[in-house]
């Protein structure tokens, strides 16, 4: 007999496959060195501030130390920002592995955990390695006047067993750029018994107009079992240092606490992510700049005959309404890296970020 790991993977790890980068990006930079537009993880192109730029060189002699366990200052600083208690925030390796531990905390194989048709890939993963019940409900139609292939709320609602003990929702959600108004998720919650924790993934958050609302924030007053989870990835460019965060009822963060690595945010990122929350001008200035850039690249794309989805992020999906590897696989020999999404089983989009305006021309250039 040969030896062979992947059957002694356990039944929840067995399922799973490995994350695809879509591209060997490192290869692709040697390769079209300046000229590579990365338009495919939904970056921030705008670059952290400069302020998070030099706590991190501070921070840098620091590094034989073990960082906070308890990261207590950018806590403290997410508190009073944010105006909740530091009790109810917990840090994560980004806002991946909270929604991990979410539901390794929570459930388990007699529970189950409902979420949306194209709704973010973490949500299945997550539902399969505790070993429950994954509930899938039917997205939006993909010509919704409001939310195309969104979350359908009410159908959701509906999906809640009993036995249902995490619902997980993205709003804005990734990848249809899709979102849900204040007063939908109010409704919604009003629906949902306290024996199932409600998780908003809010991780594009600081993207969205003035007039979409407030998101769910102002809500976890009301509901106990609400959970909110946001991230340093995108609106505050620090993806590659791994800085996510969540907001709940002090139970919910106690439970989490009791599992999560005591080490898991690292002290760059725990020094850069409290100096770009203390930088509020730089924010509001990238933030305005992508909402900007992502009015106007939607405009262009529409003008050429591309139906660009409504979007509160950083990023547009492409409905071509055929198989969209062609379209992919055309930029791509252009050095335009953009994210085919048939893992998603949405084979006739693409979704591209929101670059620069010269990284948008370069798209628009390359298109067919
Ligand atoms: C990018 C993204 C995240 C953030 O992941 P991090 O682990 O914080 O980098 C979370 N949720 C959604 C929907 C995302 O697109």
């Amino acid at each position: 007999m040969s030896f062979n790991a992947f059957a002694l993977a356990n039944r929840n790890t067995r399922g799973l496959r490995a994350y695809d980068p879509g591209h060997d990006l490192p290869a692709l930079r040697r390769r079209f060195g300046t000229q590579l537009a990365e338009l495919g993880s939904n970056e921030n192109v705008f670059g952290p501030s400069p302020q998070a730029l030099a706590a991190i060189t501070r921070a840098s002699a620091e590094v034989l130390r073990y960082p906070d366990p308890r990261g207590a200052s950018l806590k403290q600083a997410l508190a009073s920002r944010l105006g909740v208690a530091s009790e109810g925030i917990a840090l994560g390796n980004g806002s991946h592995e909270l929604l991990i531990l979410l539901a390794q905390c929570f459930a388990d194989a007699t529970t189950s955990v409902v979420f949306s048709q194209f709704g973010f890939a973490v949500f299945p993963i997550a539902t399969a390695v505790a070993g429950a019940q994954a509930i899938e409900v039917k997205a939006l139609p993909g010509d919704h006047p409001q939310a195309p292939f969104g979350h359908d709320l009410d159908a959701i609602a509906q999906a809640v067993r009993a036995d249902t003990r995490l619902v997980y929702l993205a709003n804005p959600n990734n990848p249809t750029a899709s979102w849900f108004a204040d007063e939908e998720l109010q409704r919604f919650l009003e629906r949902i018994p306290q024996t199932t924790l409600v998780v908003v993934d809010e991780a594009y958050r600081e993207f969205v107009d003035a007039n979409v609302g407030q998101g769910a924030l102002p809500m976890l007053a009301r509901f106990p079992n609400l959970v909110v989870t946001r991230t340093f990835s995108k609106a505050h460019a620090l993806a590659g240092l791994r800085v996510g965060y969540l907001i709940a009822h002090a139970q919910v963060v106690e439970v989490i606490e009791r599992l999560r690595e005591s080490f898991n945010v690292n002290l760059l990122g725990l020094a850069a992510a409290e100096a770009s929350l203390g930088d509020q001008s730089w924010l509001d200035s990238v933030c305005a700049q992508t909402r900007e850039e992502r009015g106007w690249l939607r405009a262009q794309l529409q003008a050429r005959g591309y139906n660009a989805l409504p979007s509160q992020t950083n990023f547009l999906l492409l409905d071509l309404a055929r198989d969209a590897r062609e379209l992919e696989a055309h930029l791509f020999n252009r050095g335009v890296i953009v994210r085919p999404m048939g893992g998603y089983g949405l084979a006739h989009t693409v979704r591209i970020s929101v670059g620069t305006r010269s990284e948008n021309l370069r798209l628009l250039e390359a298109l067919p």
